[in-house]
C-alpha cells in the first residue's frame, strides 16, 4: 500500500510550529523542514563567545491578548516559563519615575487611575491625549488603512511632544516602526485589542529562559502528535505538491505550507507558479525594519524595575536580566539610524540614555557588550505593506503563513501563531479563522464605546 504523503511545511519559527502543531493534532502526518539546527526561527537565542551566555537576539515580549502564541507555549508545556508584569515604568531624563499599572476598574477605563498620575505629560497634555485614545476606541480602523499614524494623530491635535513621549514608545515598540511610517489602522488595532478590549490585554509576558528553549520541546510534541520534524534541512524550490531540498531531494507532498519569511517564500516559489499566484509578487514588494538589541553587563546594579521606558530618548526600553540588575538588554526598535553604528558607539549611545534616565548607574562600569542587530527583524506595516500582505491560500496552491501573511496582526509572534493556525485551517479544508483560539473577551463597556470590532478582522 502507498503511504499517505505528508503536510510538508518549510520553515520551523513559531508559524511553522503552530501550522505543524495543528495538522497533526487534527490526524494529518506533517514534516517539518527546517534549515536550522533548531526551531523557533526569528525568536531565538545563542551563547554569546564573548561571555559563554546563553542570551536572546532580542527580548521578545508577549501580551495578555496574544491568545494564540500564548496556547502554543500552553500546547508546548512551556506557558509557566512566561513571567507577568502588570505595569510599565517609564522614566524621564532625570531619572523621574512614573508607573501605569492596571486598576480594578473594568477596560477601557483600567490604567485610568494610574494615567491620571503619571508624570511624563501635564495636565493638558492629558486631557488632549485622553481625548485621543477615546476617539482610538471609537475609531472604525479600516477605514483608516491608507494613512500613517502620524496623520491620525495630527487630525486628533496630538502635539509633537505627546506623539513624542507616548505615542511614540508604545507604537515603535508594538509595530517596529515609527509613527510617521506606520499604518494608522495596523496601530489602532494595537491600542484596541492590546489596551482598550480587556484589563489583561496588556499584562507583559517575557520568558523567564533563553527563547530557543520555550522550543525546544516543539520536535517532541510535534512528534507525539504523529509528526516529524528534520532539522539542518533546507529547501531550494516549492510547488503545490512537493518540494527541492537543498541537497537535491524531491519529497512528494499532499499540501506544502511555505511557512518563510517573504523575500524567501518570493525566492522559493517555483518560478511558473509565482507567474499566476501575485502572492509572491507582493511578497517580494515586502519591505523591512530592523531591531537592535544590546545585552549589557555592569560591574553594580543599575536596574532596580524588572523593564521600563525611557522617555524621549532613543534607546527605548530596558529589560533587567538577573534579579540585582546588573545585566540588562536595551532595546531600540526601528533602528535603522543605529545600523551603521560599530559597536563600541552602539554601546556609548545606549550607556548614554541609561546614565540620563537613571543618574545613579553613572557609578556603574560597563564590563560586557554584546550589540545584536537584527537587519530584516520584521515586515515594516507602512500603508503600502499593509495593502498587499497576502491570503495563506491562492492560484499556485501552496499555503502560506509567517508573521508577515494578512492576520490583522503587525509582526509579532502572536501574528505567526495565528497565520500558522490559519494555514493549517485551509490545508484541511475547514474555515479559515476556525483554529483560531478566542482573544479575551471584549469588556462590556469597551464594546458599547467602540463603533467597530475590537478583535483582529
Ligand atoms: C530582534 C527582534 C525582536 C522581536 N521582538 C518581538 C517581540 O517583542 N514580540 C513579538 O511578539 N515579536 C517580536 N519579534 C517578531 C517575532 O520574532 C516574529 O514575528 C516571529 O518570530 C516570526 O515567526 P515566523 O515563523 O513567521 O518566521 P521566522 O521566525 O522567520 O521563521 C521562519 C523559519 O523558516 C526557516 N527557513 C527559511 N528559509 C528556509 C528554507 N529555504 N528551508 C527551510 N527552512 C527555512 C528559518 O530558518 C526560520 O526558522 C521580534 C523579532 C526580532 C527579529
Amino acid at each position: 500500500m502507498r503511504e499517505e504523503r505528508p503536510v510538508i511545511i518549510v520553515g520551523g519559527g513559531i508559524a511553522g510550529i503552530a501550522a505543524a502543531l495543528h495538522l497533526a493534532e487534527h490526524g494529518r502526518r506533517v514534516t517539518l523542514l527546517e534549515t536550522r539546527t533548531k526551531l523557533g526561527g526569528r525568536a531565538t537565542s545563542f551563547v554569546d563567545v564573548r561571555t559563554g551566555e546563553a542570551v536572546d537576539n532580542c527580548q521578545h515580549l508577549a501580551m495578555g491578548c496574544c491568545t494564540n502564541y500564548l496556547d502554543l507555549c500552553r500546547r508546548l508545556g512551556v506557558l509557566d516559563q512566561i513571567e507577568w508584569t502588570h505595569h510599565t515604568t517609564w522614566i524621564e531624563p532625570g531619572g523621574r519615575t512614573s508607573v501605569l499599572s492596571r486598576s480594578l476598574m473594568p477596560a477601557p477605563g483600567h490604567f485610568g487611575p494610574s494615567f491620571l498620575g503619571v508624570r511624563f505629560l501635564d495636565a493638558s497634555e492629558k486631557v488632549s491625549l485622553a481625548a485621543c485614545l477615546g476617539a482610538a476606541l471609537r475609531e472604525d480602523r479600516r477605514r483608516h488603512k491608507g494613512i500613517t499614524l502620524r496623520e491620525w494623530l495630527l487630525r486628533h491635535d496630538q502635539s509633537p511632544r505627546v506623539i513624542d513621549r507616548f505615542w511614540s514608545p508604545v507604537i515603535v515598540s508594538a509595530c517596529n516602526l515609527t509613527v510617521d511610517r506606520v499604518c494608522a489602522a495596523t496601530a489602532l488595532h494595537v491600542f484596541q485589542e492590546g489596551f482598550f478590549a480587556h484589563r489583561d490585554a496588556a499584562s507583559i509576558g517575557v520568558s523567564r529562559v533563553p527563547l530557543a528553549r520555550l522550543y525546544d520541546r516543539a520536535e517532541a510534541t510535534i512528534a507525539a502528535a504523529g509528526g516529524e520534524v528534520r532539522l539542518s534541512s533546507g529547501v531550494e524550490r516549492v510547488w503545490a505538491d512537493r518540494v527541492l531540498t537543498t541537497s537535491g531531494r524531491t519529497l512528494e507532498a499532499e499540501s506544502v505550507v511555505l511557512a518563510v519569511p517573504p523575500e524567501r517564500a518570493a525566492r522559493l516559489i517555483a518560478p511558473e507558479l509565482a507567474g499566476v499566484d501575485p502572492r509572491f509578487a507582493a511578497a517580494g514588494r515586502i519591505t523591512h525594519s530592523p531591531i537592535l538589541g544590546v545585552h549589557l553587563i555592569f560591574d553594580r546594579p543599575v536596574l532596580t524595575h524588572p523593564h521600563a521606558v525611557l522617555v524621549d530618548r532613543p534607546t527605548q526600553w530596558l529589560f533587567r536580566k538577573d534579579e540585582r540588575g546588573t545585566k540588562i538588554h536595551a532595546v531600540i526598535s526601528a533602528a535603522d539610524d543605529w545600523v551603521p553604528l560599530n559597536e563600541s558607539e552602539i554601546t556609548r549611545r545606549v550607556v548614554e540614555d541609561l546614565h540620563a534616565c537613571i543618574p545613579a548607574s553613572r557609578a556603574a562600569r560597563v564590563i560586557a557588550s554584546r550589540p545584536v542587530k537584527e537587519k530584516l527583524a520584521t515586515f515594516a506595516p507602512t500603508p503600502e505593506v499593509e495593502r498587499v500582505r497576502p491570503g495563506v491560500t491562492g492560484a499556485s496552491g501552496v499555503f502560506l503563513a509567517g508573521d508577515w501573511v494578512s492576520t490583522g496582526w503587525p509582526a509579532t509572534m502572536e501574528g505567526a501563531a495565528r497565520s500558522g493556525a490559519m494555514a493549517a485551517a485551509a490545508v484541511l479544508g475547514l474555515p479559515e479563522r476556525s483554529l483560531l483560539r478566542p482573544p479575551l473577551q471584549a469588556a462590556l463597556l469597551a464594546r458599547a464605546l467602540a463603533t467597530a470590532p475590537l478583535h483582529a478582522d
